[in-house]
């Protein structure tokens, strides 16, 4: 991790979070739903904005963008394939992103499943992901398969242990209550139920994640797990051929769950 970085929540709506990035007086914003908190923020901490990174278009994450430009004329990046407002640098798959304010390089990639186009950053020691990977979640299936999904978090679960996960919601409790139903026997499960409990309760937010943490405990990250293949099975009814067939069960189970 780049010790001289700090990343911090805006806290938007009912469960979103801004993330801004910033060293020293500059900070980049990452998926500005909204735009009165991160001006808020912005003028509080006396940072200069340089820059305005979008994962992908839904209105949540990228409705604050053209008012924030009106203050701070700074380019937006975001996904090439989707209609960003305000985009000036269009990214696709294996283009870096390049924050000098910041001296901090940023890695573009593909991860398809919650839109078509969602993108992911990632630079050393920490991940972007928007609306793909959620703590012990994912996003919904808006507009990609699950197939597609799948494979976007096989790879950024290949990603280092130890990186930082920084996702674009606080669904972590309820996420935790339906993988318990899947995976109640997962003793790392068990305890992070109890750590992000606790820091719900004191109105802590339970990010950043880790991908180490997110192999152990995420149902969906687990579904070459037998026990995960069980549960998808016994909900399915019928024996599942592969993780794609896990996977897609898991997601259809979560999409009707209630704790
Ligand atoms: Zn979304
Ligand atoms: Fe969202």
């Amino acid at each position: 991790m780049h010790s001289d970085i700090y990343l911090t929540p805006v806290r938007a709506f009912t469960d979103n979070y801004i993330w801004v990035i910033r060293r020293d007086a500059f900070a980049v914003v990452v998926d500005p739903g909204d735009t009165q908190p991160v001006l808020q923020f912005l003028r509080d901490k006396q940072l200069q904005l340089v820059a305005i990174l979008t994962t992908h278009h839904h209105a949540d994450h990228t409705g604050g963008n053209l008012e924030l430009l009106k203050h701070y004329p700074v380019p937006v990046y975001g996904p090439a394939t989707e209609t960003i407002p305000g985009i000036t640098r269009p990214l696709h798959d294996g283009d870096i992103v390049s924050l000098p304010e910041l001296m901090l390089d940023l890695h573009v990639l593909d991860v398809p499943g919650h839109t078509m186009g969602h993108i992911a950053y990632y630079g050393t020691g920490l991940l972007l992901c928007g609306d793909t990977l959620f703590a012990a979640g994912c996003g919904r299936l808006f507009e990609g398969t699950p197939a597609q999904m799948s494979h976007s978090l096989a790879r950024l679960a290949q990603l280092p242990d130890d990186t930082a996960v920084y996702c674009a919601h606080e669904y972590t409790l309820a996420n935790i209550d339906f993988a318990l139903s899947v995976d109640g026997n997962n003793p790392a499960l068990i305890e992070r139920a109890c750590i992000e409990r606790n820091k719900r309760s004191a109105d802590m937010p339970t990010l950043p994640s880790s991908i180490g943490l997110e192999k152990a405990t995420n149902p969906f990250l687990r579904c070459h797990i037998n026990a995960l293949r069980k549960s998808a099975e016994s909900w399915a009814k019928k024996p599942l051929q592969d993780n794609i067939a896990v996977f897609t069960a898991l997601r259809e189970m979560k999409n009707t769950f209630r704790a």
